[in-house]
């Protein structure tokens, strides 16, 4: 009896052996989740499609026929059935606010609301809902209901919430919104000059602020609001996640933090509530120089790590055209006013000697650049810094980019600085053909958002939203990246068309290509072996479906690092 024992224990040992050898070499370990009969963009370097994908521990371990899959699924393995829907590569926005707009959508919120009367309804029935706020803040109003300068009173506020302080960021972000109280809290008076970085808008007559503050000027009156809570900024981006996994997406470079938003982050990542890979640009300080570097430093350091990446500073240079503080190069076409050029954010030298010291010290630039003199400045300091530092591959990108020189346009590619556009503002909205054209004169007017000519240049193009700006829904931004139309119809007829970019380049500019200005494209960005289960399910295939239907589409199931973030899996 012992002996057999013995002998059953030995050979048990060899087969345990045997299978244990196998299933760490030969055969590969089945698959937690394979999806199969489906109609996959891969988004690799050939764009191949696929039917099928196999997850495992959060990665992404077949894609390939949905023959080939059957060796990835064992007994455990869950496997869903497309049945023939799309599936995409996470999207990732390269550009985007979303600790603040989630926010605003929480706070007093102005997004989607049209006229001024709209605006003071929604502002009164908010302050009577929140009698203990010593503040009303919020957002989201459009400079174009105000018409040409976008200037909102401060009476109209006045009318319905006198005593208490009111701050109204407009949509874009740009100009800020306030009451007389707001003024007197901030103690601006016809005598406040106006700061460097701003303008505080005023009657002609009277030189008494108006009640919109332009870019800098804000501040004046922002820097006596009580802080928002670390509470406020995790609740804030708990929304935001949400809405954005709901949208497909799985990656974003938030477009400016500051510490207490990293440590947003990091509490998100640490109670695993952040379904998002984390790309955080830290924000120059413009009124200091290179001093600050040093923490800059020291916050890409302590926040770097988990899904955050802290890595990347963001320099604002120049505003917006509609309120003539975008830097052009020609002077605004403003009858019976001095010539403005707008107003350079970080003179041009102080600029160049920033980028260089940067990108020395291991960190991309995320520049802010509308007009085409900021774009050319910011060209130029990253020319400076090439020249000094030769190429270290941090790929530097200009967000916005809403007026470029041709002769500007093949600099991108030679700089390897990557496009980064807003694609839903390239449309004949007001904003363009009441707030932009006008002021631009004939030849720049052809010139506005050129993303088909970066595209044909070479360059790396990338998309992000700026929500809340605009919809942080991809899908629209790809319909108009594809139509050059308003996305729910706005428009009939496309706006400058050899712009026009085709559906795959539109696709890549929100997966593969944002990875790559997330300096992730080896983790995400495409479907493939190795890389993180980050994909979006679709109800339809962008593909079979006219441009104009793109932004209809729905994303039935988000998943991120292999877990279903948005949607259900066995609701397909
Ligand atoms: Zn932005």
């Amino acid at each position: 009896m012992r002996s057999l024992n013995v002998m059953l224990i030995a050979m048990a040992m060899v087969a345990g052996c045997a299978q244990k050898r196998g299933a760490e070499s030969d055969e590969p370990p089945m698959a937690e989740l394979a999806l199969k009969n489906g109609a996959i963009y891969t988004v690799d370097g050939s764009r191949r499609w696929a039917d099928a994908l196999a997850i495992r521990k959060g990665h992404i371990v077949f894609v390939g026929t949905d023959k080939d899959l059957a060796a990835h699924v064992g007994p455990q393995t869950k496997v869903i059935d497309l049945q023939g829907r799309m599936v995409v590569p996470g999207f990732q926005d390269s550009h985007i606010h979303p600790i603040s707009a989630g926010i605003e959508a929480v706070s007093c919120n102005l997004n989607g609301l049209e006229t001024p009367e709209q605006y003071v309804a929604k502002i009164k029935e908010y302050a009577d809902a929140h009698p203990q706020e010593p503040w009303i803040t919020g957002g989201g109003w459009l400079m174009s209901s105000f018409g040409p300068g976008g200037r909102a009173s401060r009476e109209l506020i006045d009318a319905v919430v006198p005593d208490r302080p009111v701050m109204l960021s407009s949509t874009d972000g740009h100009t800020t919104w306030v009451n007389s109280k707001a003024l007197e809290v901030a103690g601006i008076t016809k005598d406040t000059p106006d700061p460097v970085d701003g303008r505080i808008d005023r009657d002609p007559k009277t030189g008494e602020a108006v009640g919109t503050l332009q870019e800098g000027a804000g501040s004046l009156v922002s820097s006596k609001a009580p802080e928002q809570t670390p509470e406020q900024l995790q609740a804030g981006l708990r929304y935001s996640i949400k809405l954005l996994n709901g949208f497909g997406i799985t990656g974003i470079q938030d477009a400016s933090v500051d510490e207490p938003d990293l440590k947003a982050y990091q509490a998100a990542d640490e109670a695993n509530e952040l379904s998002l890979h984390v790309v955080g640009s830290i924000w120059w300080e413009r009124g200091q120089g290179l001093e600050q570097i040093d923490n800059i430093k020291r916050l890409a350091s302590t926040y770097t790590k988990g899904r955050v990446d802290a890595r990347t500073v963001k320099i604002m240079q120049d505003g917006v055209i509609e309120n003539y503080t975008a830097v052009v190069l020609e002077p605004y076409k403003l009858p019976g006013k001095e010539p403005s050029y707008g107003i350079p954010m970080v003179d041009p030298e102080k600029l160049k000697a920033a980028v260089t010291q940067l990108d020395a010290d291991g960190f991309q630039v995320h520049f802010h650049a509308i007009g085409d003199g900021a774009v050319r400045q910011v060209l130029d300091a990253i020319e400076a810094a090439r020249t000094a530092n030769g190429d270290l591959g941090h790929r530097h990108h200009i967000s916005h980019l809403e007026v470029i020189q041709p002769t500007d346009v093949p600099r991108f590619r030679k700089l390897g600085v990557v496009a980064n556009f807003q694609p839903l503002w390239a449309f004949a909205d007001p904003y363009i053909t009441d707030l932009t054209l006008p002021f631009m004169g004939k030849e720049r007017a052809q010139w506005i958002y050129p993303i088909g000519s970066l595209y044909r240049s070479g360059a790396v193009v990338a998309f992000g939203s700026d929500w809340s700006v605009s919809s942080a829904n991809p899908l629209e931004e790809i319909e108009v990246a594809v139509t050059r139309m308003g996305p729910l119809g706005e428009t009939k007829t496309p706006f400058l068309p050899t712009e026009r970019i085709a559906l795959p380049e539109a696709i890549a500019a929100f997966t593969i290509n944002a990875a790559y200005v997330n300096r992730h494209e080896k983790e995400t960005g495409s479907i493939e072996v190795g890389k993180f289960a980050d994909l979006a399910i679709l109800d339809r295939n962008l593909f079979d479906i006219p441009a104009t239907e793109i932004s209809d589409t729905k994303v039935l199931v988000t998943l991120f690092e292999g877990r279903a973030v948005h949607g259900d899996l066995t609701a397909l």
